[in-house]
């Protein structure tokens, strides 16, 4: 295979050639994503496969097979190319509108693949909220690989054109942004970015919604990536990550670390990955459906809520002009940490857990958990409150889920209970919970 013995010509667009170059029967086909339209709506796209397989199987085989025999045919070695990862790559090419994708061992290593783009001097401008993850990898490059990494408030395009400038190699986005759920405006930020260096690439994190309810690509994104092991997955039973670009340059750029490093996913656990995104969109839609009942619940009982969902969330109309969706995270803030780690010990059916996108629901405080690899001075610099409660919704029956919040509400005391149901606290005049002063919490 050429790609063990050295970079091949990146393939034109509009012929179905394999990852190095190869003229292969296309699978999937023919809804191919690079005519940038898919033939059918994405629920469709994310069962609908056509396999080549000789038998006709319905689920793509599993190639547990490190080595393959004989010379110059399509696969050798899998480190370079399995074919169980190439259906799913092609399957992910389709539903991510992209003209290649490239799965790989966990979200983090996408971010690794792309950041070996950088050269020292690079600069990387990004978000004050970023995945804690994000976050301490950018740091050790910042201080192993001479990249200067800016970190501005990307809800606000004026400080992102700030630091922007012909160094700018490169501009990492999330939107929303977790567990703060801010989200940053994807096309003028990629805009501003090309403008000041044609150069730069803009990524976008999509891990927060999947490429069911959005797609960076189509926003002006030149590369979108995300946690396999969150939504596309659902399980909890795997770890993958995915990226893709629709420049076939691009594409092979990203393609040689994976090579060279031997972190593309494994037959199978690509063929777990594939197995769950045929269900993401009947997941998604009950997820969705089920945060927006809560997050409705908890703002009716005078919690800050932050949730794309709800009209009250500063950047309703910006979040639903580049997504199709609220997604199933949300947080929101009870006024006391103490409060916090009461409800967060009280839930039963909300597993408490880092990460999200799982079939069943999970609590966390992320100050505490995912986020604890930021220090305290540099959380409370980016404004992420100590006492935030996130919650990541599940498929479980909403009924259920709100009465296990409503008893853990009762029994951290952040909520009082009266012959009527339930009632907020009673907070001092002039003041919201939120704006109470922690400090003399016992
Ligand atoms: C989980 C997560 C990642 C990292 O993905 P892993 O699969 O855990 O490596 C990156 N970004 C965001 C927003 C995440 O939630």
């Amino acid at each position: 295979m050429s790609s063990s013995t050295g970079p091949s010509a990146p393939p034109p667009v509009n012929k179905t050639l394999d990852l190095d170059g190869h003229d292969l029967p296309p699978s999937p086909t023919p809804s191919s994503p690079s005519n940038g339209k898919n033939k059918y709506s994405l629920a469709t796209e994310l069962v609908y496969t056509e396999s080549n397989d000789q038998y006709n199987a319905s689920s793509v085989p599993i190639y547990q097979s490190a080595t393959f025999k004989g010379e110059g045919n399509e696969y050798d070695y899998t480190r370079s190319g399995n074919p169980t990862r190439t259906h799913l790559e092609r399957h992910l090419a389709k539903i991510m509108n992209a003209h290649r994708a490239l799965v790989v061992t966990s979200g983090m290593a996408c971010l690794d693949v792309i950041t070996r783009l950088l050269t020292p001097g690079d600069e990387v401008v990004t978000g004050d909220d970023l995945y804690g993850g994000s976050n301490r990898l950018l740091k050790y490059l910042s201080t192993h690989g001479g990249i200067v990494v800016r970190h501005v408030d990307t809800t606000n395009p004026d400080s992102v054109a700030a630091v922007l400038s012909e160094k700018t190699a490169m501009v990492l986005l999330e939107s929303p942004t977790n567990p703060l759920m801010k989200v940053v405006d994807i096309p003028t930020l990629s805009s501003l970015a090309h403008k000041a260096n044609p150069k730069s690439l803009v990524i976008v994190d999509n891990t927060m919604l999947s490429p069911y309810l959005q797609n960076p690509l189509d926003l002006g994104a030149d590369v979108v990536y995300e946690s396999g092991t969150k939504y596309l997955s659902g399980h909890h039973d795997v770890m993958a990550g995915v990226m893709a670009t629709n420049s076939p340059e691009l594409g092979d750029k990203l393609y040689f670390p994976i090579n060279a490093s031997g972190c593309g996913l494994s037959p199978f656990d690509s063929w777990l990955l594939l197995r769950g995104i045929k269900t993401l969109a009947v997941r998604m839609e009950k997820q969705q459906a089920n945060a927006m009942a809560i997050a409705r619940y908890l703002e009716s009982n005078g919690f800050k809520v932050r949730y794309p969902g709800l009209k009250s969330h500063p950047q309703y109309d910006l979040h639903w002009s580049q997504a199709r969706g609220a997604g199933a995270v949300l947080a929101f803030e009870t006024g006391s940490t103490t409060i916090s780690e009461r409800i967060v010990a009280a839930a039963k059916i909300f597993a408490i857990s880092v990460s999200f996108g799982c079939v069943n629901s999970l609590i966390s405080m992320p100050c505490r958990m995912s986020h604890a690899s930021i220090d305290p001075a540099t959380r409370k610099e980016r404004a992420l409150p100590e006492d935030i409660i996130r919650l990541c919704i599940g498929i479980e029956d909403v009924g259920d889920l709100l009465d296990d919040l409503q008893q853990a509400l009762v029994r951290a005391g952040a909520v009082k209970i009266t012959p009527d149901g339930i009632e907020p606290l009673e907070v001092p005049e002039g003041e919201t919970k939120k704006t109470r002063d922690l400090t003399d919490e016992p």
